[in-house]
């Protein structure tokens, strides 16, 4: 059987491929430290789960609008203005199944075969073989740890050609942990305006800014640029319900009308409990979210302080998410043989650590950035002292 070049050209999801590893080697019995998906270890909050019950007893269970319903798109617009200050109507905006399916349902309604998407790198996973499904072409920015992993306005002009029509952007970012600050954002907004360039903007990770950092929505510069930015984000890292599926994106009447045509045809409406489980995590009591995030700050400083007790690993502070980002190009000229052979990129290199010292991580070249290795600190402390203890073994 012949399978599509569509899907032929597209790499799986190495992050999720991580997980099932991880997952089948816990079943063979291998007590696996995963620093590898990025998903929170708490579980969903009571508050939000006594809603989804309700919802099931109260027979909540069909089809709904396949947008959302209107209580939910009510609980984003109310977050939004409360939070970002951005005020949007219920045509602008879309509940779909995770910011995973709001991201693709953009692309599909946005982009035409050839049109170049602008991808800041170091980027996360899915987005390139997104961009590839929507036949569009990703473009990559690649920014430096030395500018903290932030895209410039200047490396942002230098990239754009008569043929680019969208620039996507993650801030906090995944993997790097890099929060945006509001000049050079504004100075962004500015040439995405002068050049009538869409901008997708991934605020996934919004709640997971730490010490005096803040997160800034590029779609909150104004109404003119509001006009040009879909905004998407949704309850799966603030609100520890990855499962549950749900994300929302906000942006112009237009496009959002776009990608709700597209979305009733191949999904329907997200699962309607979890959509009436997210109306009260986004409209009820928020003190879990401020629980969770002073968990991952302590997790934070503890993974850095020890990633850089080990030899050849660099870490600096991440500024927002959940994951730490060490350079380990370093490590990668030390000559390691790994079954008769010398280790030279960061695929070889977390190999190495899974076999050697049953630890996952993830190799940067996943999020198109060699040298580096991503290790997710949604796990508890002990977890990560087992881990790091492990990987100064291996290196020290
Ligand atoms: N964007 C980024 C940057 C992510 O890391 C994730 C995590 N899976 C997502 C979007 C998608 O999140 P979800 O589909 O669970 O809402
Ligand atoms: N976003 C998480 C990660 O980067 C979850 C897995 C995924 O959807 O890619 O690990």
């Amino acid at each position: 059987m012949t399978l599509s070049e569509r899907v032929k050209n597209i790499q799986a999801s190495q992050t999720l491929a991580i997980t099932s590893q991880v997952l089948k080697m816990k079943a063979d019995g291998k007590k696996i430290i995963s620093f590898g998906a990025g998903e929170p270890d708490f579980n969903t909050p009571n508050n939000i789960q006594e809603e989804a019950i309700k919802a099931i007893k109260d027979g909540f269970t069909h089809y709904t609008s396949a947008s959302g319903i209107p209580e939910l798109k009510k609980a984003v617009i109310e977050k939004l203005s409360r939070d970002q200050g951005i005020h949007y109507n219920t045509n602008q905006i879309i509940i779909s199944n995770g910011a995973k399916h709001c991201l693709y349902n953009a692309l599909m309604a946005l982009c035409n075969p050839g049109d170049e998407v602008l991808l800041p790198t170091p980027c996360w996973v899915s987005y390139t073989e997104q961009i590839k499904l929507a036949q569009a072409k990703p473009v990559f920015i690649r920014t430096s740890q030395e500018n903290q992993f932030q895209l410039s306005a200047k490396q942002l002009e230098n990239s754009i050609t008569d043929k680019t029509r969208v620039l996507l952007i993650n801030t906090p970012n995944n993997p790097t942990g890099a929060v945006y600050n509001k000049e050079e954002l504004q100075k962004i907004a500015d040439i995405l305006l002068e050049k009538d360039i869409y901008c997708i903007s991934d605020e996934i990770y919004e709640k997971l800014v730490y010490e005096n950092e803040k997160h800034f929505s590029i779609a909150s510069f104004g109404s003119n640029i509001k006009e040009k930015v879909l905004l998407i984000n949704g309850v799966s890292k603030s609100y520890a319900m990855t499962g549950w599926r749900i994300g929302y994106a906000a942006g112009p009447e237009e496009i959002i009308s776009g990608m709700s045509k597209f979305q009733g045809h191949c999904t329907s409406n997200a699962n309607s409990i979890a959509q009436k489980a997210s109306v009260e995590a986004l409209a009820g009591d928020q003190e879990s979210i401020k629980q969770m995030h002073d968990e991952f700050d302590k997790r934070r400083k503890f993974i850095v302080k020890e990633l850089n007790k080990i030899n050849g690993f660099s870490c600096d502070m991440p500024k927002g998410a959940f994951y730490a980002f060490p350079n380990i190009s370093k490590v990668l000229k030390t000559g390691i043989l790994y079954n008769g052979e010398e280790i030279k990129d960061s695929l070889q290199l977390a190999n190495y650590i899974l076999s050697e010292a049953e630890v996952a991580v993830v190799p940067g070249s996943a999020f198109e950035a060699e040298g580096y290795l991503r290790l997710s600190y949604a796990t508890s402390i002990e977890e990560i002292e087992e881990g790091m203890s492990r990987l100064k073994k291996l290196f020290n």
